[in-house]
């Protein structure tokens, strides 16, 4: 079969979803992928930040391997002999009290929404059904329901209403906004979500302080800060959190993607006892949670975070990149922004062409990243890159951009 009788199949039996560049992959290995007529790119996408181990990292599949032939699935009505010493790694390995275990980044989000509005009736004293949640303007969170009830992208979510009441959203990056709004309503909020750096709103990343004041105020009005961290988290921006830019430990975390390295859906949520034991048995679960594959799997990931020090290589890589980048010289070209391996070129569009088309004409060059909106690109490839291959892949998005 041919690339397009794949696309083919795709567009005549699956659901129009998605839009998505016209490769057809079928194999990985750390920073590559190739596609099926033996085409070998760099991937600068990372499944959105969930291979920052890289593509079947041989630690990660080897723990997914064993684990498969033992027991995959118990479900939560029994123990099994791989969920607590997972819990017990990562909650030390991350620093919180307790770990809530999920597996897509949405269910993590609305897992965390609940125990903020049973926080604010259980702890803060809100009346039942009064509890408010502030959101930010550009955000993604996912996309339930009440996920898209938070956004401001039409998108998003256009004709999916009735939505979820109790939410308020505010500008992005506007500790002014935030301070109103608690002023006004802060006896009634039991939570303040936000992205450390909004990354499908295109890596944009918020001023120097904001996620501190934020934090500040809502403490200071005894609201939960959470951090959705399921695409800044885990490495990524050069630190193991976003928030630890600016020494934040906010009192939720939301985590995902690179929990198992892309090789499974797994995601959490992280937070201390007055908050996580706020939900007791058969008030909230998944049956797929905490599975005996993603607890084996999950470890596996973090050790290889760790070990590999991907953390400490996506600081000192991000800043090489950002310095290649703005040796750009193109009337395309406006600047490029972000932290760690995560980070965006915003170009400027011409009249008939536009980010589509430069990943287009990168992916021609062997580089596979993905635009959003008509005029930002994200390059975020997994953190196990070297720095001779972002080397080489810098020169590749340096030769197109000349190309224009
Ligand atoms: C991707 C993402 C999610 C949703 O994760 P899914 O696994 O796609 O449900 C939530 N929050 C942020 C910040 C994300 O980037």
């Amino acid at each position: 079969m041919k690339p397009a009788d794949f696309i083919a199949l795709e567009e005549r039996y699956g659901a129009h979803n998605y839009h998505p560049l016209p490769v057809v992959l079928e194999r990985g290995e750390g920073v590559y992928v190739w596609d099926v007529e033996g085409k070998k790119y760099f991937d600068f996408l990372s499944a959105y930040s969930a291979v920052n181990q890289g593509h079947c990292h041989p630690r990660i599949v080897k723990a997914l391997c064993d684990q498969a032939q033992k027991l995959c699935l118990t479900s939560r009505a029994f123990y099994n002999d791989c969920l607590g010493p997972y819990e017990k790694f990562a909650t030390e390995f991350f620093g919180y009290d307790k770990l809530l275990p999920m597996n897509s980044g949405a269910e993590a989000v609305e897992t965390a929404l609940k125990l903020a509005r049973r926080w604010g009736y259980k702890v803060k004293g809100i009346p039942e059904n009064e509890a408010l949640i502030i959101v930010c303007e550009g955000n993604f969170h996912g996309r339930t329901i009440t996920i898209v009830t938070m956004s401001t992208d039409p998108d998003s979510y256009g004709q999916f209403g009735p939505f979820t009441p109790g939410f308020i959203q505010i500008p992005y990056n506007d500790t002014e906004a935030l301070e109103k709004v608690l002023k006004e309503k802060g006896d009634k909020v039991c939570a303040m979500m936000v992205e450390p750096i909004q990354g499908e709103a295109g890596v944009y990343v918020p001023t120097n302080g904001y996620i501190k004041k934020c934090f500040d105020l809502c403490h200071a009005h005894n609201v939960l800060f959470i951090a959705d961290e399921v695409q800044t988290g885990i490495g990524r921006t050069g630190k193991m959190f976003a928030c630890d830019h600016e020494g934040v430990r906010p009192d939720m975390i939301t985590i995902g993607k690179a929990l198992s390295g892309g090789v499974l859906p797994v995601s959490a949520v992280l937070a201390d006892d007055p908050v996580m034991l706020t939900i007791g048995p058969g008030e909230h679960g998944s049956t797929f949670g905490g599975f005996p594959l993603a607890a084996k799997v999950a470890v596996a990931a973090l050790e290889v975070i760790r070990d590999e020090k991907l953390t400490e290589n996506a600081e000192r890589l991000g800043v090489i990149f950002r310095e290649e980048m703005n040796k750009i010289k193109s009337p395309y070209f406006k600047y490029v922004r972000g932290k760690g391996l995560l980070n965006a070129i915003v170009t400027e569009p011409g009249d008939n062409f536009e980010a589509w088309d430069i990943c287009l004409k990168l992916a021609e060059k062997g580089l596979l990243a993905k635009p959003t909106h008509r005029h930002i690109i994200r390059f975020a490839p997994p953190l196990v890159i070297t720095e001779e291959q972002l080397l080489e892949a810098c020169g590749i998005i340096r030769e197109v951009f000349a190309s224009l």
